[in-house]
């Protein structure tokens, strides 16, 4: 999968990702042969990466798990980060969505936010003023102002 600014390289369990649509798309892949999946002893875990270069193999079951999950599809192609006023790390806040989205999460997703976005010296998605230059910019039109609303309140920012 593309995309998603998400960092594949994890191994999650089945409790780990269960909020996360991980243990759906384990459990669609796990009997499957020849899937070129890595399971480990204990199995309930693998590797998430298998899972994602399965997808990118052509697997459809992956490919369709894969997309089942709600992920923000932005590439980081940062065509926001040029126009927007605030300068919102809005492409370091979707990642950092994405990657709790993924492995649920949280403090791991908010320290990927703080490095993505305070370690480049970016605002926060909570000082967004929502002036909607962004979406204008966006090829993927994603409703950017929401998303940010939102990902402001999961990861309890003050604005
Ligand atoms: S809506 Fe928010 S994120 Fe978008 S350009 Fe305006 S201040 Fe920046
Ligand atoms: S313009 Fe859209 S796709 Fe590009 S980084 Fe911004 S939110 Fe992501």
């Amino acid at each position: 999968m593309t995309g998603t600014g998400v960092n594949n390289e994890h191994t999650c369990s089945e409790d780990y990702a269960s909020a996360a649509g991980m243990t759906s798309i384990y459990r669609k892949l796990a009997p499957e042969k020849n899937s070129g999946l890595t399971q480990k002893s204990n199995p309930s875990i693998i590797n998430c990466k298998d899972i994602f270069n399965a997808a990118n193999r052509g697997n459809e079951t992956a490919k369709e798990a894969l997309n089942s999950i709600p992920l923000i599809p932005c590439t980081t192609c940062n065509y926001c980060a040029k126009v927007c006023p605030m300068e919102i790390g809005i492409s370091g806040s979707f990642t950092a969505r994405n990657i709790y989205t993924l492995f649920g999460d949280l403090e791991r997703a908010k320290m990927q936010e703080a490095w993505l976005v305070g370690g480049h010296a970016r605002k926060q998605a909570a000082a967004c003023i929502r002036c909607g230059r962004c979406e204008q910019a966006c090829p993927q039109h994603i409703k950017i102002r929401d998303e940010l609303a939102e990902i402001a309140e999961l990861f309890g920012q003050k604005a």
